[in-house]
């Protein structure tokens, strides 16, 4: 395998499947079956998800709602998401821990580095909620915290477009896929791949991120396995 400890950045909206707003079981299982293909090949698995298809702290901004407020509603959806899919890979056989940035503790540890990676050396997978436990933070750049603090190799960001492209492909069909970017040139050329606090962290510790597409089979798996036909590299 390519990648011997893995942090997985899956995006709340993910979880919605073809539903407009919660969580589609389906898509749950979907995601257990395809976590369950790398971790039973032996590679370390902490995630990181988001809360979007819950509640996103800009959305209640936006309708006048105090924006702090709403960010901590944003990060109490990223708990629900995550006790959801502790649910359908603990189904699955996985064995689990969460632990979240805000303490919970009748459904969660609170978060603690060292205990985390000790779970990840004996084969549990560590899911990490409620972002980096601070407003104005989005849970990209919780990923990238946690894949800095707990070392791991890479940040694999899936999402439903399977990599970086010249321009936004669900919008310019003329657009085209990088297999492998730099951190600089994805700078110079303006391109989207994480908010900007996110991708800087992950610059300036020289972790790498793959961004691929979540919903096709075996993508993770592949990805895992140093397959570079999927998604982009940017390193
Ligand atoms: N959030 C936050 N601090 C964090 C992470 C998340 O305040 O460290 C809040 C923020 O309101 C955000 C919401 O939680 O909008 C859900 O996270 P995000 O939008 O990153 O989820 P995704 O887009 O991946 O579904």
């Amino acid at each position: 395998m390519k990648y011997k400890r893995i942090l997985l950045k899956l995006s709340g909206e993910a979880l919605m499947g073809d539903q407009q707003y919660g969580i589609d079981p389906k898509k749950l299982a979907e995601y257990a079956a395809e976590i369950k293909k790398v971790h039973d090949l032996g590679v370390e698995i902490a995630i990181v998800i988001g809360g979007g298809n819950i509640f996103r702290g800009v959305a209640g901004a936006n309708v006048g709602m105090d924006r702090v407020q709403g960010d901590y509603m944003g990060m109490l959806a990223t708990i629900i998401n995550g006790l959801a899919l502790q649910g359908a890979l603990e189904g699955s056989e996985m064995l689990t821990r969460l632990q979240t940035a805000l303490k919970i503790e009748a459904v969660a540890e609170p978060y603690i580095k060292r205990r985390a990676v000790r779970h990840l050396e004996k084969g549990r997978i560590v899911i990490f909620g409620a972002g980096t436990g601070n407003p104005y933070f989005t849970t990209d750049t919780a990923a990238v915290l946690r894949g800095v603090e707990i070392n791991a190799d890479v940040i694999l960001k899936g999402t439903r477009v399977d990599g970086v492209y010249t321009a936004d492909p669900e919008k310019d069909p003329t657009a085209i896929k990088f297999e492998n970017i730099t951190f600089s040139d994805v700078l110079k050329k303006g391109l989207n791949v994480m908010d900007t606090t996110a991708f800087t962290l992950s610059r300036e510790n020289e972790l790498p991120i793959v961004v691929f597409d979540m919903n096709k089979e075996n993508n993770l798996l592949k990805v895992c396995q140093g397959n570079d036909s999927v998604g982009t590299t940017v390193s």
